[in-house]
């Protein structure tokens, strides 16, 4: 670190911004530069390398109780990948920071490397408090797409013993800085019925996946039709209960062959409360009804089948509003009635999944996150950090000098 090295959140923010760690391509000078920053206020590092890939990494840094315990304490967790800019007709560079009217400009700057800057900008705050309890910050790789960063953190011998008695973890995606308790989970499916194919006037000669699909697509829209009318419901949501959608079919390319394969791709998303697996397990069982009776029957054709697959999924959150996170964080935020449900997805419910309190909360308003001139205000990101320095204090002791 020199001289040159910025420490307001706006010269943070404009550092992280300028580093293009899109999903998918390395984030690690963004991750090395960060540890040197907080290793320079002596915070505890561990950088770790995505499995197979050392061009991608999560970092977990820890300012250590004023005894030099490492576990406990509070998180603040962010991702450090960014959505792709390519092909969004931007006003200004996207990987350079650009201030206008008040607002920052940049790929990042509301989704979520505001944050990151904000929680950053509180290093050397942090370093000059005597912790009763450690603070940590996380930086996770790989969220825009399949999460694989906070899940291989949280499962890693490190992250498992830092989080030992946590009080909490605050994830800093943008809610404009209220305090999200829930959202929903999302699980994507493949469905596929392979048949034999023919010419369409060749009608005995081959089996026409399509038909076995059918029959999908109708049992899919009436589980559908079956959770909106019995639930189970939970106020909060524009639509209060799990929805299941047919989003996508695939079958055939010419009028005149019989269908020889046909997908069906659907989504399910999961109030918190319900239970995903039993949809899967009804639908497995579905599939498996369909394979013994309706493609044997109507197909004794070698290789004809149907088959389902879960391809992606992000568990549910819903955290507890009655805990010392919660309340940390309501005492140290600056309006009432905060506490919200939210439609998008995060990475908090692998967090929770380790049994420690979790909300999302972070400057900026999603609306902007992935769109062409995102960006944060700088209120929004001044506002994020007399919040956070209040919190860490609250929650981890220590007596603050700052007049932030
Ligand atoms: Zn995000």
């Amino acid at each position: 670190m020199t001289q040159d090295t910025p420490h307001s959140a706006t010269e943070l923010l404009r550092k992280l911004i300028s580093f293009p760690s899109v999903s998918h391509q390395p984030n690690m000078p963004l991750i090395q530069w960060v540890e040197q920053y907080l290793k320079s206020f002596r915070a505890v590092t561990e950088v770790q390398a995505a499995a197979g890939d050392p061009t991608r990494a999560n970092l977990i840094a820890t300012f250590p109780d004023k005894h030099g315990g490492l576990q406990g304490g509070l998180v603040c967790s962010g991702h450090s990948d960014v959505v792709s800019a390519e092909g969004q007709p931007w006003r200004s560079p996207p990987y350079v920071m650009t201030e206008r009217d008040g607002k920052l400009y940049g790929r990042g700057a509301c989704d979520m490397k505001g944050y990151l800057a904000a929680v950053l900008s509180l290093a050397k705050e942090v370093s000059e408090l005597s912790l009763e309890r450690p603070f940590h910050i996380w930086l996770t790789y790989n969220e825009e797409t399949d999460m694989q960063g906070i899940k291989e953190l949280v499962a890693s011998p490190t992250g498992r013993e830092r989080l030992q008695g946590c009080l909490g973890c605050i994830i800093g995606e943008p809610t404009s800085m209220q305090i999200v308790y829930a959202h929903k989970g999302v699980y994507f499916h493949e469905y596929t019925s392979i048949g034999k194919g023919a010419h369409a006037a060749l009608q005995t000669s081959g089996y026409n996946a399509n038909q076995a699909a059918g029959e999908m697509l109708t049992h899919l829209f009436a589980l559908q039709q079956d959770i909106a009318t019995n639930g189970p419901f939970e106020e909060g949501y524009p639509v209060p209960h799990t929805t299941l959608c047919p989003s996508m079919v695939h079958g055939g390319v010419v009028y005149n062959s019989i269908t020889d394969k046909c997908t069906i791709g659907f989504d399910i998303r999961n109030i918190p409360s319900d239970d995903p697996d039993r949809y899967y397990a009804n639908l497995k069982t579905f599939v498996s009804a369909q394979n013994d009776r309706v493609v044997k029957a109507s197909a004794p054709l070698e290789g004809c089948g149907t088959s389902l697959q879960r391809v992606e999924e992000v568990p549910a959150f819903g955290g507890r509003v009655d805990c010392a996170l919660v309340r940390a964080l309501q005492a140290a935020s600056e309006e009432k009635d905060n506490l919200v449900k939210v439609n998008f997805c995060t990475e908090a419910g692998y967090v929770q999944q380790t049994g420690i309190d979790v909300v999302v909360c972070g400057p900026g308003d999603i609306a902007q996150a992935h769109q062409v001139d995102e960006f944060v205000t700088e209120e929004q990101l001044i506002k994020c950090c007399r919040v956070l320095l209040k919190t860490i204090t609250l929650l981890c002791g220590g007596k603050s000098k700052s007049s932030i």
